[in-house]
């Protein structure tokens, strides 16, 4: 496995997931900085974390997210802003759910270019809009270590255990059909303009997000190693 070398070297540079909940970006980004010893940063992960400790921000955020709907952008901008300074992310990061929307992907600019000399490389994960539904009510998460599961085509060995920790699997509460329907909504509406933003300037690269787990990690790396 060349995965040593790939650590030694970071990625030097942001990376970031772009794709309707569903898509695998979690369960790619987790893979991907595992392999590079990069942070996965996934704003989403971040916002529940906030909330099971309920601090301020954890509680303005809740009813937000249980509707299915954005965060509002200073919220999550001086969240991600106070992760990216930190020195874990000087040899680059994956972002996973952010930017969502244009003014994020602005104000990200802006941070990137006081950071990395390097344009970011936007992974965009192309997926069926009828597999996304199948996806998210499927899917199932470990209480202790965030592994992803899907109890119809990634199933544990035991039933609500994770594979790895025997951890609980559980579902988050926003992957119920009605807010599922209102996240891919907010999806297209606010979040979908960012492939046209970045397509634009060179930086985006697609991926068939339909393929195998296993496959689909292949081609991100691929992508990553592509200079
Ligand atoms: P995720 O885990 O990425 O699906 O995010 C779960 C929820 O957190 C979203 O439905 C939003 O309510 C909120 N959220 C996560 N990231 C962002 C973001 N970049 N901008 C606004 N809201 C966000």
């Amino acid at each position: 496995m060349p995965e040593a070398s790939v650590a030694a070297r970071g990625l030097g540079r942001a990376v970031i997931f772009l794709g309707p909940p569903g898509a695998g970006k979690g369960t790619q980004a987790r893979q991907i900085a595992e392999t590079y010893g990069v942070p996965h940063l996934s704003t989403g992960d971040m916002f529940r974390e906030h909330v099971g400790r309920g601090t301020a921000l954890g509680l303005r955020a809740k009813p937000i997210m249980e509707r299915g709907e954005l965060v509002p952008d200073d919220l999550v901008l001086s969240m991600i802003e106070d992760r990216i300074s930190r020195p874990d992310c000087n040899e680059g990061f994956i972002l996973d759910g952010f930017p969502r929307t244009l003014p994020q992907a602005g104000a990200l600019d802006e941070i990137l270019r006081r950071r990395f000399e390097t344009e970011p490389l936007v992974v965009h994960f192309v997926v069926d809009q009828n597999q996304l539904m199948r996806r998210l009510t499927g899917r199932r998460t470990c209480k202790i270590g965030g592994e992803i599961y899907n109890v119809y085509d990634h199933p544990p060995k035991v039933p609500g255990r994770c594979d790895r920790d025997g951890g609980e699997l559980v579902q988050r509460p926003d992957d119920r059909e009605d807010v599922i329907t209102e996240r891919l909504t907010a999806y297209e509406r606010q979040t979908r303009p960012l492939v046209d933003y970045y397509r634009s300037r060179g930086v985006l690269k697609d991926v068939n997000g339909m393929a195998s787990p296993e496959a689909v990690t292949k081609s991100v790396l691929e992508l990553l190693g592509q200079k």
